[in-house]
């Protein structure tokens, strides 16, 4: 029997689509982190596009660090094609990468999401101390260095990743956050093996929900990908 309800999560929910089924762990971002956030929330920086580099970057390092695990453990299967799918959706104002790699674990999602450990935004927060010496801008700091996954809040109001390990048995989840100090972490269903990426668009940077705006910027750095990138299911 079809409801008419008027409630687009009743009539929009497709039966394979995640959902969080697991109580949510509230968790605040390491300090460091939370400095970062601040700066990449609120920067000025014209750039914001290298958002996708970032993103299509992680993708294919999860992509490639599958296919290297795979060599020698063939038990690790994302049972899915080496590609990277993004997709816009105007309507909805999002902005959604998925890869088929692999994946995180709950631990992983919360050590490499929530804290600083890569090198660029190491260098990125080394440099903002001695900012005014060297003259430097933040904006310019965040150009030079780059700022990894946390890219995605220059455009996002709020980022949500599914994430399940290619290890045999793991769980999915759900990491969400709107990057002002904390995050939410919660088992999720329906995850597939991989990373999904879903960004709410801030309404200044809606531009990014199009489809011919992200197909620019692909073509731009996709000489550097090393596996396919799908927009909108259609090969780039
Ligand atoms: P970097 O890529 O330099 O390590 P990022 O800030 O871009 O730094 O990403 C932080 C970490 O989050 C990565 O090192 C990786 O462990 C994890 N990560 C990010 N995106 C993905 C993804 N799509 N799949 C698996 N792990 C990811
Ligand atoms: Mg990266």
């Amino acid at each position: 029997i079809r409801s008419f309800s008027t409630e687009t999560t009743s009539t929009d929910q497709d039966a394979n689509e995640e959902k969080v089924i697991g109580e949510s762990k509230k968790k605040t971002f390491q300090a460091e982190t939370r400095k970062l956030l601040d700066i990449v929330t609120h920067s000025l920086y014209s750039e914001k596009e290298v958002f996708v580099r970032e993103l299509v970057s992680n993708a294919s390092d999860a992509l490639e660090k599958l296919r290297h695990s795979q060599l020698t453990d063939s038990k690790l299967d994302s049972g899915k094609p080496l590609e990277i799918h993004i997709s816009v959706d105007e309507a909805k104002n999002t902005f959604t990468i998925q890869d088929f790699g692999i994946g995180m674990s709950e631990e992983e999602a919360i050590s490499n999401l929530g804290t600083i450990a890569r090198s660029g935004s190491k260098a990125f927060l080394e440099n903002l101390k001695e900012e005014g010496n060297a003259g430097t801008t933040k904006d310019k700091i965040i150009g030079q260095f780059g700022v990894g996954f946390y890219s995605a809040f220059m455009v996002g109001s709020e980022i949500k990743v599914y994430t399940r390990s290619a290890q045999p048995g793991s769980k999915g989840y759900c990491w969400t956050s709107d990057g002002s100090g904390s995050y939410e972490i919660a088992e999720a269903e329906n995850v597939a093996v991989g990373t999904k990426i879903v960004i709410t668009l801030r309404d200044d940077c809606k531009d990014f929900a199009k489809e011919g705006t992200i197909e620019k910027i692909i073509k731009k750095y996709s000489n550097f990908v090393d596996y396919p990138v799908l927009l909108n299911n259609k090969k780039i």
